[in-house]
């Protein structure tokens, strides 16, 4: 009985804690010029110019943080205004990076 007890209390404190995470993401974008992330999209949107040349295209590319190669990368622009390309696993650390940056 008390080990249940235990795993209940566990699953409310981490319940309260995504809630937290998620009020506070949602307070910051809200207090925070929507241009950021708008940005953001436009550059995971983006695409080279015919003609100019395209690495490994088709192929995989590697993530910025992780170094890992990963068939899909989202671009960030990083602190000092060049892009870089992260992998799913470290979208969630380039966004806190990017929110950090204004
Ligand atoms: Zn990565």
């Amino acid at each position: 009985m008390g080990t249940s007890m235990t795993v209940w209390a566990i699953a409310g404190i981490i319940v309260a804690a995504v809630v937290i995470a998620w009020a506070l993401v949602k307070a910051g974008r809200k207090v925070r010029d929507k241009t950021e992330a708008s940005k953001v999209i436009q550059m995971s949107l983006y695409k080279p110019k015919p003609g100019q040349p395209v690495k490994s295209q088709g192929g995989s590319k590697t993530c910025s943080f992780c170094k890992k190669k990963s068939k899909r990368l989202a671009f960030y622009a990083n602190e000092a205004g060049g892009v870089v390309g992260v992998c799913d696993d470290c979208r969630p650390q380039a966004e806190r990076r990017a929110l950090m940056r204004l």
